[in-house]
């Protein structure tokens, strides 16, 4: 169906020094159960592209990654040859300005770390999109969900985001089961809480309509 799909999944991880680094809780299971999914219906060549996890999919050309700079020069190598490309990862934000090459010390009571913002993957891919490749994005809201998904949708140029409303009831990092929204430009569905495999089933069901399947 597909001749090949991208995706990439997991945390990036921004090093400070040789043992510390700025990460954030992403499991990688959805982007896992995604290409898990793709496999089991055989849809297309899988380049997976991950940050440091420990979910793993198999039968997939597997490119691990650690910074958000390593991620989008990967993503850039495969991005042009690709039909279907799903940012699941949860790239850091930002990095830390400078790399101290020895391991910093505890001498001072307080210390100041400059963080500079990292390239945002997914707008560069929105900005380069060819009309019959599908782009899907990720987003995780805690106010006014539903406006910034819009406006995401928009500015990154998707053809779906998948929508988490980050809350006490609902994590959404780290944990197996989630309650997320499809957010199309014609509309927003909204699936019940359910384990990530079965959230990455009804993410195929979507992609693979919209790509003039059943
Ligand atoms: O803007 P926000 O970070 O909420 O968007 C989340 C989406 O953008 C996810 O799909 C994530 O993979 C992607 N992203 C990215 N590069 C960044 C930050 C987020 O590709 N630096």
């Amino acid at each position: 169906m597909f001749n090949k799909i991208v995706i990439a999944s997991g945390p990036t991880l921004e090093p400070i020094d040789p043992v510390r680094f700025l990460s954030n809780r992403s499991s990688g299971k959805t982007g896992y159960h995604l290409a898990m999914e793709a496999r089991v219906r055989d849809i297309g060549q899988i380049t997976f592209i991950t940050g440091p996890t420990v979910y793993l999919p198999i039968q997939v050309e597997l490119i691990q990654v650690e910074t958000a700079q390593e991620m989008r020069a990967a993503i850039g190598e495969h991005f042009r040859s690709s039909d279907v490309i799903i940012m699941a990862a949860a790239v850091s934000d930002y990095r830390s300005l400078k790399y101290y090459p020895e391991k910093m010390k505890k001498d001072s009571e307080r210390i100041t770390l400059e963080l500079v913002k990292n390239p945002d993957i997914l707008l560069e891919l929105g900005l380069h999109k060819r009309k019959n490749q599908i782009l899907v994005g990720f987003a995780a809201e805690s106010e006014d969900i539903f406006v910034n998904a819009q406006k995401k949708l928009i500015a990154k140029n998707l053809d779906l985001l998948v929508l988490n409303e980050i809350s006490e009831a609902n994590p959404a990092f780290g944990c197996d089961e989630n309650q997320v929204y499809l957010v199309r430009p014609e509309g927003v569905r909204k699936l019940e809480k359910m384990n990530k495999a079965h959230i990455a089933a009804v993410i195929w069901d979507d992609i693979v309509s919209m790509a003039g399947g059943s």
